[in-house]
């Protein structure tokens, strides 16, 4: 079993690290955040009261932070801290040039270094099912392997440094584009005279099937598990599907592809969010579309 530091101990990172802990792990948190560090000590979780005092002695260190430039930041810290055996796993879900950007810092430091962004949400980080988009070296994918399969269910080696990053948001540019088409066509059965059981009934079982129809149905009844019968509680929020958007955007931009869809899709979400619905599910972007938001 190893040691393990966990750093980032927010709605994900904190039921990540409750896992590894259960698995067997020996796990020391830190987080910046007074209420994260709270939460943490609540959940019996031993807490360092610095990142120098969490990574010194671990021989794996993960970060579950909100944004590249934390990840930067915290890894340029780590590479002075850490033992010259360690592995680095970033979880969070940040741009492709800054996961790339935290593999040199590592691989300056000469430490190993993988990048994992997760789907699943916070239901799969508490269940340990989450799935792993895993970019890095065989060498450093192999060491990692027992410890993400503590947290998730599906791992999936995606390629060299950034691959999981890529993964990541070119999956959820699909869903977040599905989702979209998908509301639509609710709206316009709506006006057509066509009830929302009878749509799902035909589009489930047609070449309209996707994930945002059959698991996530924006519309209440059809799927009784998804936000819309509980008024869109998140789920996964508008402002963190806005998020994924943007970074598939600047993703394109620099790669030169073309993903006019995409585009449309961010900007959707983005009206969305600055109307002030960012902390609703994303699914509620039907309310958008219909005129109601
Ligand atoms: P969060 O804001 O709840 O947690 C982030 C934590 O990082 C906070 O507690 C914050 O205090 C801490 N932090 C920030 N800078 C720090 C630093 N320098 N040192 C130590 N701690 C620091 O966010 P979250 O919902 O847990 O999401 C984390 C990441 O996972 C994000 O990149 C997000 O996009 C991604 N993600 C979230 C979900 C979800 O449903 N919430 C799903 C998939 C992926």
């Amino acid at each position: 079993m190893a040691t393990v530091a966990f750093i980032g101990l927010g709605n994900m990172g904190l039921p990540m690290a409750g896992n590894l802990s259960k698995a067997g792990h020996q796990v020391t948190g830190f987080d910046l955040s007074e209420a994260a560090r709270k939460a943490a000590e609540a959940a019996s979780l031993p807490m360092a009261r610095a990142l120098s005092e969490a990574v010194a002695k671990a021989d794996v260190i993960v970060t579950m932070l909100p944004a590249g430039a934390h990840v930067i930041s915290v890894w340029t810290e780590i590479a002075v801290e850490a033992k010259s055996s360690a592995l680095l796993i970033d979880c969070s879900t940040i741009d492709v040039e800054n996961a790339r950007k935290a593999h040199k810092i590592a691989e300056d430091a000469g430490l190993q270094s993988l990048d994992a962004p997760v789907s699943g949400g916070t239901g799969g980080a508490s269940a340990g099912s989450l799935t792993f988009m895993v970019g890095g070296t065989d060498i450093a994918f192999e060491r990692g392997l027992n410890l993400l399969e503590a947290m998730g269910k599906k791992i999936v080696h995606c390629g060299n440094a950034g691959a999981g990053q890529a993964a990541k948001i070119c999956n959820n540019m699909i869903l977040g584009i599905s989702m979209i088409g998908v509301c639509e066509a609710f709206a316009l059965g709506e006006k057509l005279g066509l009830s929302h059981q009878a749509l799902f009934d035909v589009a489930s079982t047609s070449s309209g099937q996707c994930w945002s129809l059959t698991t996530y149905c924006p519309v209440p009844g059809p799927v009784p598990t998804s936000p819309a019968n509980k008024d869109y509680v998140p789920g996964f929020a508008a402002a963190l599907m806005l998020k994924d958007l943007k970074l598939a955007q600047e993703a394109a931009l620099a790669a030169g592809a073309a993903t006019p869809l995409g585009a449309e899709a961010a900007q959707i979400y983005g009206l969305f969010d600055k109307l002030g619905h960012g902390g609703r599910d994303f699914s509620a972007i039907i309310e958008f579309l219909r005129g109601k938001a």
